[in-house]
């Protein structure tokens, strides 16, 4: 379970309904059992239910840190403009369990929807939920929807790319390769299109904010399925 700083208070837990709902009803957990919490700063500590569920807070206490490193060694950052449709929440969910660090959801030239605060607090739920899913120790975090211009300027690296179908561009991959032998960056930001794709204006705003065109191969990707490749490629040779 992911929990917030503000629900710890004296080593003991004050977990909210939902939470609840879940350890008791989902899970079936009684006085006694024990279950994983990630904290705030990515740490993972093993807590243990002190009542049977629902209860007035405390419900639990922590028990020990639990040391187990699930996170990758680089900070990956998704600038994404959003697809259509609920297709961001595909890529939240793949792209959390892969080990995005943060997502930069951006309104581009071609994007269609115009998310409400309601989806923004969705896509957070979902990321959270996919974090506890995939066992890892941090929730990468989601920005409000900005501009595509402010997205490409928000976060800053030696390493950024953005994915263009068309142009006949360097894989990713490649430029991936060129990491076996040498350093691993620490931080990598990847920028994905919407169903319709760039503009050129935004491919020449992107490489005036130092991105270089990448491609992800001969085939055109569906907008989710691009950030989802995209970063499966860089842990794949993170991980090999
Ligand atoms: N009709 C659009 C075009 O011609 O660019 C296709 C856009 S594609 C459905 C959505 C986004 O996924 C693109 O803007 C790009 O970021 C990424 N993408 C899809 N296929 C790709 C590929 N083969 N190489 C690099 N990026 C790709």
């Amino acid at each position: 379970l992911a929990i917030a700083p503000e629900q710890i208070q004296n080593e003991h837990l004050d977990l909210t309904a939902e939470q609840q709902h879940y350890l008791g009803r989902v899970l079936r957990l009684k006085q006694g059992d024990r279950f994983i919490i990630i904290q705030d700063k990515g740490q993972w500590w093993i807590a243990e239910l002190i009542v049977n569920l629902p209860a007035a807070s405390p419900q639990a206490k922590l028990i020990e840190i639990v040391s187990i490193q699930t996170e990758l060694p680089l900070e990956i950052i998704l600038i994404v403009a959003l697809p259509k449709g609920d297709g961001f929440e595909e890529i939240v969910r793949c792209c959390t369990e892969l080990g995005v660090t943060q997502f930069i959801p951006v309104i581009s030239a071609r994007t269609m929807l115009k998310p409400s605060s309601q989806k923004v607090e969705r896509w957070r739920r979902i990321a959270t939920e996919a974090t506890e899913q995939s066992e890892r120790q941090i929730v990468p975090t989601i920005g409000d929807p900005v501009s595509f211009k402010s997205g490409l300027l928000t976060v800053q690296s030696g390493y950024q790319y953005i994915c263009e179908a068309r142009g006949n561009y360097q894989s990713l991959m490649q430029e991936l390769i060129s990491f076996e032998t040498g350093e691993i960056p620490n931080k990598m930001i990847i920028a994905t299109g919407p169903e319709g794709g760039w503009t050129q204006e935004e491919i020449e705003d992107a490489i005036a904010a130092e991105f270089q065109p990448v491609s992800l191969g001969k085939r055109i990707l569906r907008a989710v399925t691009a950030p989802i490749v995209a970063v499966s490629q860089i842990v794949g040779i993170i991980e090999i």
